[in-house]
């Protein structure tokens, strides 16, 4: 016996607007919309409704709009409607309740709970419209001391680092996960940006090789698609250990999503299912990870950083530590609001810590032991705008990494069903019809607009601050003030109080 669970958003149909043209019907993959012949009219079954709002946008008279329904079982602080909503759903399948993209829980969200100084009278803020910024850095160790050989000349080799013109980066985000027109998208974008996306686990599509000097490859758990000419392809190697939304646990792409590219890329057939294990078979400690950072310097001839991108997990710091020493070039945090194409419930809403806590801490930790410039440091995990990007520049981060903001721009709307690979924005999904929706040519350049927008907000915020360059900015934590945190997280964050001076 399946119990019945009341629908979570209806569909509302305005009739005296509607004008019965089923572009709704033809634009909801998930059979939300039906025409009815014989009554000349439309319909809805709201129970297949995920809230994505194609047919909002796509309805010529405006005729539609999608309402969180306001039905309730009778009211109980404790057993929320949603708590026994996913009991029924556990009840009726036996199964873990998956979910997708961030975490979506009331936890604090500490880049609202901080404020950005402004320059006033004793040091004047920059006009970044008269004066030069400096956006560009570079990612990787760094030479703080001069050296010289026995006869008392210059070493001049420097570690092999990455350019970025500016300090953002497109999250890691596979090809499987996410269609291809969204990958050439984010593949364009970084290239007309001078940044770097991220192949995620699912290997290089040979269509994307041209774009190799703005790709970031990953060698993930599965090792699906790793192969030396991926490697070299690239500009740097990734290592996954973890992810935000699911750390401590592997990857599944269904096998429905494997579809005859996405198998070639991946190296895998077609149809089955892409299981990556939690953990690394071969790496159970520092050391062990310290071989595979090495071997795959070797493997390509120690021209690529190598970053180890970790979940924000709770010894954050520690770990951080020993990932500084492994040879690594970049350390990629990803906290627990990260996006992802398919999680367990569970895991993506209780596991793991908010990303502006763990950078802190790294930054902090990675300074006392006197090596932070051995290494940078890239976080990701909802930065949601420049101001986020700017707060965590100036809590010790090189760069960021978006990947949520950068799906928004492609037309993602939220609905958080990746999983389902019914995306009808063409984003998280392999079916040809959806996939079409979205164009690349649009995907690129509305990516570009974001980028840049942050750009110019960047140097705006920076430029009223009086600071002319993202170095500068960089650990600089006399910028931010603290505002209704307490004294611990205060101290985790190593910020003052706003209205403190210094
Ligand atoms: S798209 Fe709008 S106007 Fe067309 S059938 Fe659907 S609700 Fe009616
Ligand atoms: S990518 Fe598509 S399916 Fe995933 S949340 Fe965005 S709109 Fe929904």
């Amino acid at each position: 016996m399946a119990a019945y669970v009341y629908p979570e958003y209806e569909v509302v149909r305005d009739r005296t607007k509607c004008i019965n043209c089923r572009v709704c019907e033809r634009q909801c993959s998930h059979g939300v919309h039906a025409y009815l012949a014989g009554a000349k009219t439309m319909t809805e079954d709201s129970s297949k409704c995920v809230n994505c709002h194609r047919c909002v946008c796509m309805c010529p008279t405006h005729a539609l709009k999608i309402v969180k329904s306001d039905d309730t079982y009778k009211l109980n602080a404790n057993w929320t409607c949603r708590t026994v909503n996913e009991i029924y759903r556990q009840a009726d399948t036996g199964g873990v309740l998956l979910s997708s993209m961030g975490n979506p829980a009331e936890y604090p969200i500490y880049w609202d709970k901080m404020l950005i100084n402004a320059s006033q009278v004793t040091n004047p803020p920059i006009d970044p419209l008269r004066e030069p910024m400096e956006t560009e850095l570079w990612l990787g160790a760094r030479k703080v001391s001069i050296e010289r050989d026995e006869k008392g000349r210059l070493r001049d080799t420097l570690p092999v680092q990455l350019k970025l013109d500016l300090p953002i980066m497109f999250s890691a985000m596979s090809y499987g996960s996410i269609s291809y027109n969204a990958h050439e998208s984010l593949a364009r974008a970084a290239a007309e940006l001078g940044i770097y996306y991220n192949t995620g686990e699912g290997g290089l599509h040979r269509d994307f090789y041209k774009y190799g000097a703005n790709t970031i490859v990953q060698v993930a758990s599965g090792r699906f698609g790793v192969f030396r000419e991926y490697l070299e392809t690239a500009a740097a190697i990734e290592i996954k250990m973890g992810q935000g939304a699911k750390p401590g646990i592997g990857g599944h792409l269904p096998g429905a999503k494997i579809t005859a590219d996405v198998a070639e890329t991946r190296m895998i057939p077609e149809g089955t299912d892409a299981i990556s294990p939690a953990p690394h078979h071969d790496i159970y400690s520092i050391e062990d990870l310290r071989q595979l950072v090495w071997s795959l310097k070797e493997a390509t001839d120690y021209k690529k950083p190598v970053f180890v991108k970790i979940a924000a997990v709770h010894n954050i710091a520690a770990i951080a530590s020993g990932i500084a020493r492994s040879g690594a070039d970049v350390i990629a945090i990803d906290g627990f609001r990260g996006g992802t194409g398919a999680a367990p419930t569970r895991i993506r809403d209780n596991v793991g810590i908010p990303v502006e806590l763990a950078l802190a801490q790294v930054d902090q930790r990675l300074r006392e032991e006197g090596i932070r410039d051995n290494v940078s440091v890239v976080v990701g995990g909802s930065v949601r705008s420049s101001s986020d990007l700017l707060k965590a520049v100036a809590l010790g981060a090189d760069a960021c990494y978006i990947g949520t903001a950068a799906l928004l721009a492609l037309g993602c709307h939220l609905c958080r069903s990746c999983h389902d690979g019914k995306c009808n924005w063409g984003i998280a999904t392999q079916r040809p019809d959806l996939v079409k929706r979205l164009d690349p040519e649009i995907g690129y350049k509305r990516l570009v607009n974001l980028v840049t927008a942050w750009k110019h907000e960047l140097e705006e915020m920076m430029g009223g601050m009086g600071i002319n360059s993202v170095e500068a900015l960089r650990g600089n934590r006399l910028m931010l003030r603290g505002i209704g945190l307490t004294d611990r997280e205060l101290k985790i964050l190593g910020i003052k109080c706003a209205g403190e001076s210094i």
